[in-house]
């Protein structure tokens, strides 16, 4: 007999583990279905943290996004009794009117948030970093980093908790839909639901392929050094989070919070990958000369030994903004992709939308950014 759900979730990493959540929570009968491990270093959400901030440079319609996401860590945290954030600062810095520092005010602007401008001089005064004075910074206390693979796991849990089926190491091979119903085959069985969510992170290039979105992957390196232990300059409580463009860059970097030393890498800047087959899952010694070259230049302090690396995945859509919508040609099915390199933080937000969409094909929040037709009418 074929098992029957009302939704069926299609990868389980940042977007998926917090749609079962969500979909469990409003009561439906959820299947959760990974071709990995759970909380795995195979896709897009590992790396022990990852930024989360307000004042968002990419477009100020994040941000009701962004404050909704703030609430439902929170309250992730409150459910499970696990921390899952941490607040910190966070100091974008770019040249004076460039693109990023604009792009903060923008958002603070637009959105009425707290945000304090610093010249090179004034950085440099605060903190152990070195620009020149053509740059300038926006600092905002509204930010902080989440502990990924903790939010991955905590939103598994707590879908299972409720009721969610979620199989590891079940791999999807195909899914039709048909008016109604959707059927799922993996490598172990074949399932029915009403509805499926797709949130295969960077196998969407793959499982995605016919709607022609133009998906790519990239390559991406997270390095930490040592920088001396207790190294009072750079803890969390006097470092903050920062976000520097710079030639070569952005580059971006998080406190020292354990003994692993300060968290380095950089946004962007590696080729362009059709799909994640083409990833090189080892460290080569280039990816540690990049990150250094920007440290020697504008982070002089630090004490220069590597402690740790990995790797990871982004997926990119063209514009940088998401794509999350009902599937255009298949109403039983929504999909979630493309998150750019700064998807994580609004995971659970995103959850939201798709559980919204799985079950009405509407939505309360702002989506319009991430329509997926938008590359292809
Ligand atoms: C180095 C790095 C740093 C980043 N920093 C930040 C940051 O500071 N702040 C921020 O907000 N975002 C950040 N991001 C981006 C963010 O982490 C991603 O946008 C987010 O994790 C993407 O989640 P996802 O669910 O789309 O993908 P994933 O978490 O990769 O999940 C997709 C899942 O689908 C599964 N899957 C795929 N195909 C199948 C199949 N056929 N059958 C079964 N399972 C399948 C995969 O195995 C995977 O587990 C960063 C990303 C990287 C790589």
């Amino acid at each position: 007999m074929v098992r029957t759900f009302d939704v069926i979730v299609l990868g389980v990493g940042g977007m998926g583990s917090a749609s079962c959540f969500e979909l469990a929570r409003r009561g439906r009968r959820v299947l959760g279905l990974e071709q990995f491990p759970l909380v795995h270093a195979r896709g897009s959400s590992h790396g022990h943290t990852r930024i989360i901030r307000t004042a968002y440079s990419e477009h100020p319609d994040y941000v009701p996004l962004l404050r909704r996401a703030f609430t439902l860590w929170y309250a992730l945290e409150q459910r499970t009794g696990r921390h899952l954030l941490t607040g910190c600062p966070c100091l974008n810095i770019g040249p004076v009117n460039g693109e990023l520092v604009t792009g903060v005010r923008a958002s603070a602007d637009r959105h009425g948030l707290a945000v304090e401008d610093l010249t090179a001089r004034d950085i440099a005064s605060r903190f152990p970093f070195q620009f020149e004075d053509g740059y300038e910074g926006v600092l905002e206390q509204a930010a902080g980093f989440l502990y990924v693979e903790d939010c991955v796991r905590a939103h598994i849990d707590a879908a299972v908790a409720i009721g969610a089926e979620i199989h590891p190491e079940e791999r999807v091979q195909n899914w039709t839909a048909t008016p109604g119903r959707v059927s799922v085959t993996t490598d172990r069985e074949i399932y029915h639901a009403a509805k499926l969510v797709v949130t295969a992170g960077a196998w969407a290039t793959t499982i995605l392929a016919d709607l022609r979105i133009p998906l790519t992957v990239m390559r991406q390196v997270l390095l930490w050094f040592d920088v001396g232990c207790p190294s009072g300059d750079f803890r969390r409580d006097c470092f903050p989070i920062f976000i520097a463009d710079v030639p070569g860059g952005p580059f971006y970097g998080l406190p020292a919070i354990d003994s692993y030393g300060l968290k380095v890498a950089r946004h962007y800047g590696a080729p362009h990958l059709p799909d994640p087959t083409r990833v090189d899952w080892n460290l080569v010694p280039d990816d540690e000369v990049v990150v250094k070259s920007f440290l020697n230049l504008h982070v002089p302090e630090h004490t220069g030994k590597m402690t740790k690396g990995q790797v990871c995945m982004y997926t990119l859509t063209p514009d940088k903004h998401f794509v999350i919508d009902v599937h255009p040609h298949h109403a039983q099915v929504v999909i979630a992709g493309g998150f750019s390199g700064h998807g994580f933080k609004f995971a659970p937000v995103v959850g939201e939308i798709l559980a919204d969409l799985a079950e009405s094909g509407r939505t309360d929040h702002s989506i319009e950014l991430f329509r997926a037709n938008r590359f292809t009418t």
